[in-house]
């Protein structure tokens, strides 16, 4: 499996010149284009990986999932669903769309910045400082990795640059859908986005996904198998964007993307998947990501269709 990894990712490789890298946040400007890792967590235990699978980067938008896990978590799912909706928008993760019609919370999902915004004030916590740290919390429970922390540079370059976030969190607060303080949601938004992962992480958090909740190493439940479905279900219609039906019909599993260039993929009871190039496509999607999974996904048939 480990030669079948590092085949895939051979062939990959000219497809990283093929992307460019996020430049709205500067610091994500920094990275090397040419970086390429793959780390696979099976259910039955193996661990197989290639390349750059050990190289730091943040998570950007796949903590998403985790923050809508840790608002499933804390509020139960009738409500979360009730503040922020699920169809997916077809449109850029920070489209705004703005029409003269009020902004309804059916018209956002928690994949695209509007949701995973207004999905920060669900968090329990008596301040933004502790809901942040309840999520890394979790991100470092679900990776099973204490050293998951913030990157403190990443978090002040994307707070200083930030003023779509800025747009899109104050047209919330206009239209009721939140209604703590603008700034100090988007500080707890803009440190999530900062969380440091690599490739092992995101596969161990995939993983927890794919079991519907159950630890890897212990097997103990982590989180209710409803709240996987929940999850799954928006990460497959949602978690590329507005390239999600593209990635269905070529990966056919739910994934989460994020700027940084990582991909999280979740193959339902079999595997959690972690892949890490930063040359994005035009919709912020992994280039060299989305084709290593376009290919193991047909040598291990993991499209669930
Ligand atoms: N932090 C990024 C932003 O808010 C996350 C976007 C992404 O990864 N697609 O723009």
């Amino acid at each position: 499996m480990d030669e079948l990894l590092e085949e895939i990712l051979a062939e990959c490789k000219p497809f990283t010149s093929q992307g460019a890298l996020a430049s709205y946040i500067p610091e994500l400007a920094k990275a090397d284009p040419n970086s390429l890792g793959i780390y696979l967590v099976s259910s039955d235990g193996r661990i197989n990986r290639a390349g750059d699978y050990h190289k730091p980067f943040t998570i950007q938008s796949i903590v998403k999932p985790i923050l809508l896990l840790q608002a499933l978590m804390d509020n139960g799912v009738d409500y979360v669903r009730s503040r922020v909706g699920v169809e997916a928008t077809g449109k850029p993760f920070d489209a705004i769309n703005y029409t003269e019609q009020a902004l309804l919370s059916d018209h956002i999902n928690p994949m695209v910045n509007m949701g995973a915004i207004a999905i920060c004030t669900m968090i329990s916590g008596k301040s933004y400082e502790e809901k942040f740290d309840r999520l890394l919390e979790l991100t470092r429970l679900l990776a099973e990795n204490n050293e998951v922390c913030l990157d403190e540079d990443v978090y002040l370059s994307e707070k200083r640059s930030g003023s779509k976030n800025r747009a899109l969190a104050y047209l919330l607060k206009t239209y009721g859908i939140i209604q703590d303080d603008v700034e100090e949601v988007l500080d707890c938004y803009f440190r999530a986005c900062s969380i440091r992962v690599d490739c092992a992480d995101l596969a161990r958090i995939g993983f927890t996904l794919a079991s519907h909740g159950k630890s890897l190493s212990t097997g103990e439940r982590i989180f209710p198998a409803a709240y996987a479905s929940y999850v799954n279900a928006i990460l497959m219609t949602c978690g590329m964007y507005d390239g999600s039906g593209d990635f269905a019909v070529k990966v056919g599993v739910p994934a989460k993307s994020g700027v940084g260039g990582g991909i999280m993929a979740v193959v339902p009871t079999r595997m959690g998947i972690g892949i890490f190039s930063p040359a994005l496509d035009e919709k912020g999607n992994s280039v060299a990501g989305i084709r290593a999974l376009e290919i193991l996904s047909k040598k291990l048939y993991l499209s669930i269709f």
